[in-house]
């Protein structure tokens, strides 16, 4: 059995560096779990982003990453490449355990373990992801000027995503599975008087092509079966996200759509001393300059619940 630190962080996106150096510069030494697969978080499988502050030029997903988590480490922060597979969160002090089976303990514990886009997992996918396949259009629809571009889905992210493209784009095709959308009604009225927007009813993406840059799609009826091509330089993916939040489940207070709830503006979860930030919790806003916002917040509200235990 481990010390009992002040604080464990679990999961290693712009939240949870943030919360991290934060806490480091606080003195107060907080282990990170970063995950074993996707330590950085999301961007670490894009390209440039150019919409977080600071970088006049633009950066790398992953060099963004590698500067937070040197950031966070030269204030103290122990980093360690796994996964938590099991917590307990209920007294007051919290455990977690990795994947060998160690268990650590803490006084407060920040969750920001990220949420997963929903994949069509299509061959080609993620090597496309950030060479003209996209999962989100604040994010990269900047990139998309003047182009043609395929929308997937049927719901309110999918339209506001094909509305908000319309603006750069030659020309946006929502592609859905069926014959109606599911997005309201004052959304998809705007997607139907939008001269830049058009749809294919009852088909899903068969094939994604492209060797460096995506070059097309080859689309499939659901109902007749029968492909058609789709000659597109970008494809944005909306049909959904899960938050990370299984290990959650029955012990921090979850809303309808899984993501874990917040007594807002703080961080706090419903157990005291459990703290969330980033898109475990945000199911509007998803970006990286918003998590690390919120990671911030958790690192403080950390801080204080801390302070008044002493
Ligand atoms: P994440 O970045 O998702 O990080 C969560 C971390 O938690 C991961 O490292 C994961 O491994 C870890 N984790 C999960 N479970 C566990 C566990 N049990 N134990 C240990 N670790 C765990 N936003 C922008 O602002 N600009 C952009 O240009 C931009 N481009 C994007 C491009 C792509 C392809 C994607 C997918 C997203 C993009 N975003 C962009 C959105 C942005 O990446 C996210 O909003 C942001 O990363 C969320 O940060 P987070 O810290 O909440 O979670």
């Amino acid at each position: 059995m481990s010390d009992v630190r002040n604080v464990i962080i679990i999961g290693s996106g712009p939240a949870g560096y943030t919360a991290a150096l934060y806490t480091a510069r606080a003195a107060l030494k907080p282990l990170v779990f970063e995950g074993s697969v996707t330590a950085g978080g999301a961007l670490m499988n894009t390209t440039e982003v150019e919409n977080f502050p600071g970088f006049r030029e633009g950066i790398l997903g992953p060099d963004l990453m590698d500067n937070m988590r040197a950031q966070a480490e030269r204030f103290g922060a122990e980093l360690i490449p796994d996964d938590v597979v099991a917590v307990d969160l209920s007294g007051d002090i919290k455990t977690v355990t990795d994947t060998e089976g160690t268990v650590h303990r803490a006084k407060a514990v920040i969750v920001t373990t990220g949420s997963q886009h929903r994949k069509l997992n299509l061959p080609n996918e993620d090597q496309l992801s950030g060479r003209g396949v996209s999962w989100c259009a604040t994010c990269d629809g900047f990139f998309f000027k003047d182009q043609d571009i395929a929308v997937i889905g049927g719901g309110d992210t999918a339209i506001e995503e094909a509305t908000f493209l319309s603006r750069f784009a030659k020309s946006v095709t929502i592609v859905h599975r069926r014959d109606s959308l599911r997005a309201s009604k004052a959304m998809q009225e705007r997607a139907f008087a939008d001269p830049k927007i058009s749809f294919v009813w009852d088909s899903e993406v068969a094939e994604i092509h492209g060797e460096n840059k995506l070059s097309g799609l080859t689309l499939r009826s659901t109902k007749t079966g029968e492909t058609s091509e789709l000659p597109v330089t970008g494809l944005f993916i909306a049909i959904g996200h899960d938050p990370r939040t299984e290990l959650f489940k029955g012990v921090l207070e979850l809303d309808g759509e899984g993501y874990l709830t917040v007594d807002a503006p703080s961080t706090r979860t419903n157990i005291s001393g459990v703290f969330a930030a980033g898109d475990v919790v945000d199911h509007t806003y998803r970006q990286a300059i918003t998590a690390a916002g919120t990671g911030c917040s958790a690192a403080l509200d950390a801080e204080r619940f801390l302070a008044a235990l002493a």
